[in-house]
């Protein structure tokens, strides 16, 4: 078999390439994709009781026009719900409103002077030259108080790795930074000064979970240009042919690979070994989701609260998602019934005992008072992701410049979350969008802008 652009993997990057080029009028296209079902990470599950599971919750923030005006084509403008952004810390048994930062009034006493007291320091005696890597970040933007109640636990909870093992060049809009006058003001004032608001919205699919989205591209894209259960097992550039599990192969003319990049470079025949042993210096974490559906209602401190951050011991999750608040559907019963959806990070640096976690999460939920003994669970839900944050660590920008382009010039593009390995551009917005700039490149010679070497 023949085709004249092939993409491997039938994600949000996959699908985004795919969707441009038909958009362009092409139509000699294929994605070849190893899981039965297509949306990669952005999937979700129906389990035997009827809660739906994202994998991890999935909140869009677009950048882009192109994006959105997919999304309202793919379910319609009526198949969304629209929610405020709202977000917590829960911290010293209570919860503070995010960013933690600018709400430090919360914290006891002690815990707040402490914060201020890294504050005054860093603004007295800022760090004389550039930060070696995250950790001297966060310790010279927030000062040492903050760091050691909330942003140095938080961190490794969510990244896995220390926090001296990562760069911080990619933070950008992420994180936002501490400005003394507005943190004593807000102190002094007993202001919140929140992230969400009017303008701070996000939406999710009425039915079906964030899956129900790139079902609904994979439909337009065309089942028929889609093969499920199909796994790459080799790229012989050379050729222009990929083979794949069952023994057969696919010839092409341009290719897009969406897999992880070490995968894929340790795939092609013509990459040779030191690179591949490069690529496979990447650093990524996996990502375990417990799901608990409950029968009874959420507690009334939880019900306006979207998702809660966890940096404390006494839980093994990073992160919660009231997921049964993102769509009453997402639960068979929203009358009697809600959901909760976790987060645990996993690394060589930071291992987590599958046979234990369910339990633990259970136990994390009381201790962190999300539930109590009182509350029935009648489902839990359980996903591990091998592949799940692609980690920015110190040495991820230097292997990206030498892998990517060796690759490049055998024709192989690599693109998306895991694809280009860059975190600050690895959300379904942004890959989507990667997938259309391949397809521009490639038909107009548009230069890309999201995904940049
Ligand atoms: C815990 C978590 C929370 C998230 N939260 C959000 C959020 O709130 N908002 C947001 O916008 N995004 C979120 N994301 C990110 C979102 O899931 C990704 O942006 C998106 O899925 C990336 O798309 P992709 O196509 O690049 O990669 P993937 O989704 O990983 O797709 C790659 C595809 O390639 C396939 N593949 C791999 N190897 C092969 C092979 N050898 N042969 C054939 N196929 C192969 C895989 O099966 C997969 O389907 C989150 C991700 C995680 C893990």
């Amino acid at each position: 078999m023949k085709v004249k652009y092939l993409i491997l993997g039938a994600g949000p990057t996959g699908l985004g390439a795919a969707y441009r080029l038909k958009d362009l009028g092409e139509q000699d296209y294929l994605l070849l994709e190893k899981n039965p079902w297509v949306g990669g990470l952005a999937t979700s599950f129906k389990d035997d009781a009827g809660f739906w599971w994202d994998i991890g919750g999935h909140v869009q923030f677009s950048h882009y026009k192109y994006f959105d005006d997919v999304m309202d084509l793919s379910l319609g403008k009526d198949g969304w719900l629209e929610h405020e952004r709202e977000s917590w810390v829960w911290i010293k048994n209570r919860f503070v409103p995010y960013p933690f930062q600018n709400n430090i009034r919360y914290l006891p006493k002690e815990s707040v002077w402490k914060c201020l007291k890294g504050i005054i320091e860093i603004t007295k005696n800022p760090l004389a030259r550039k930060p070696a890597n995250f950790a001297e970040w966060t310790q010279s933007i927030f000062g040492a108080g903050i760091g050691e109640e909330f942003m140095n636990p938080y961190n490794f909870k969510v990244w896995a790795y220390p926090l001296t093992e990562l760069a911080y060049h990619w933070i950008g809009e992420r994180v936002s930074v501490v400005d003394l006058n507005r943190v004593l003001e807000n102190v002094i004032l007993e202001r919140d000064d929140v992230s969400w608001g009017p303008n701070n919205k996000f939406r999710f699919p009425k039915q079906g979970g964030t899956g129900a989205i790139w079902h609904a591209v994979g439909k337009m894209v065309g089942a028929d240009k889609t093969r499920t259960n199909c796994t790459v097992t080799r790229i012989n550039a050379q050729e222009r042919s990929v083979l794949l599990s069952d023994g057969s192969s696919v010839q092409y003319e341009h290719l897009l690979s969406t897999m992880p990049l070490d995968i894929c470079a340790g795939l092609v025949s013509e990459i040779p070994d030191a690179l591949k042993q490069r690529a496979g210096g990447l650093k990524y974490s996996s990502t375990n989701i417990v799901g608990v559906g409950l029968r009874g209602q959420p507690k009334p401190e939880l019900e306006s609260k979207c998702w809660m951050y966890f940096p404390e011991s006494d839980c093994p999750f990073y992160r919660v998602t009231l997921f049964s608040k993102y769509s009453p559907l997402n639960v068979p019963d929203i009358k009697t019934q809600f959901s909760l959806m976790t987060e645990t990070s996993e690394s060589p640096a930071k291992p987590v005992n599958h046979k234990t976690l369910l339990e633990e999460t259970i136990s994390g939920l009381r201790n962190t008072k999300l539930i109590s003994d009182k509350d029935q669970i009648v489902s839990t839900w359980t996903f591990h992701a091998p592949y799940g944050y692609p980690t920015p660590s110190l040495e991820r920008d230097a292997i990206i410049k030498d892998v990517m382009p060796a690759l490049q010039k055998l024709g192989v593009y690599s693109r998306g979350r895991f694809g280009g390995w860059k975190y600050e551009v690895a959300n379904q917005d942004h890959s989507f969008m990667q997938g259309v700039e391949w397809a521009d490149y490639m038909l107009k010679g548009v230069e890309e802008s999201t995904f940049k070497v």
